[in-house]
């Protein structure tokens, strides 16, 4: 999954962008609020984890020039510890969670897995198909109950498309969640991907929908 940082102080930033990158998502750091603002309006997000105390433009008017454009990626702010008044003006401009500094790594790892299985069709961080269970907290993967290693990438397209299950997702739209900003996408790569994960995984876990992408079918 793809996942922006707009934090300012570059240490917290590099500590938050480090575990969620050991979690297997791709992660865009920026630094002040006119950054954020701009990837975060053109760039597709799975989730946005957004400091209020921004430099150049604070955090809340980030976030409200977002869901005033339509914006509907979720959104995790960051506090200030006697912050309370910024926590209810950021769910009020349309934060979907919000954590205070200062705060422990694991626990804003977990928030972001809640909030990426917000949109999913399961609440269940363990996703099952076919033999196949994926579990978004340790990114293990087995097939009847046997573990099976996936590569980096391999993982991730199996996330997203557990995570977005039920509907086409095209090679396009993989690559665009799976890789950061400026690195240079080849969507045909993502065939290759899915040929390993079929050979690993079994044939029918990943269906092809000719012309429309990739599916996973879980039963709602
Ligand atoms: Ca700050």
């Amino acid at each position: 999954m793809r996942i922006l940082i707009a934090e300012d102080d570059i240490e917290l930033a590099d500590q938050i962008k480090h575990a969620l990158t050991s979690e297997g998502h791709a992660v865009d750091p920026v630094h002040d609020g006119e950054e954020a603002r701009f990837l975060g309006e053109t760039e597709p997000y799975d989730l946005i984890i957004l400091d209020l105390g921004l430099p150049k433009l604070d955090g809340i008017s980030v976030l409200k020039y977002w869901r005033n454009a339509g914006s509907n990626i979720p959104v995790l702010i960051l506090t200030a510890r006697d912050g309370w008044a910024d926590r209810v003006d950021g769910l009020d401009a349309g934060a979907d969670d919000y954590l205070t500094k200062p705060f422990h790594i694991p626990e804003l790892i977990a928030r972001t897995r809640a909030l990426l299985r917000r949109n999913a069709t399961q609440r269940n961080p363990v996703f099952q198909k076919n033999g196949v269970s994926f579990d978004s907290r340790s990114g293990r993967v087995s097939l009847n109950g046997i573990p099976v290693t996936l590569t980096a990438p391999e993982t991730a397209v199996l996330s997203y498309l557990f995570h977005n299950a039920n509907r086409p997702i095209t090679s396009a739209e993989l690559s665009e969640h799976i890789y950061e900003y400026g690195v240079d996408r080849d969507s045909n790569t993502i065939a290759v991907f899915v040929t390993r994960l079929r050979k690993k995984l079994g044939n029918d876990l990943i269906e092809t929908e000719r012309g429309r992408g990739y599916s996973i079918q879980l039963v709602a």
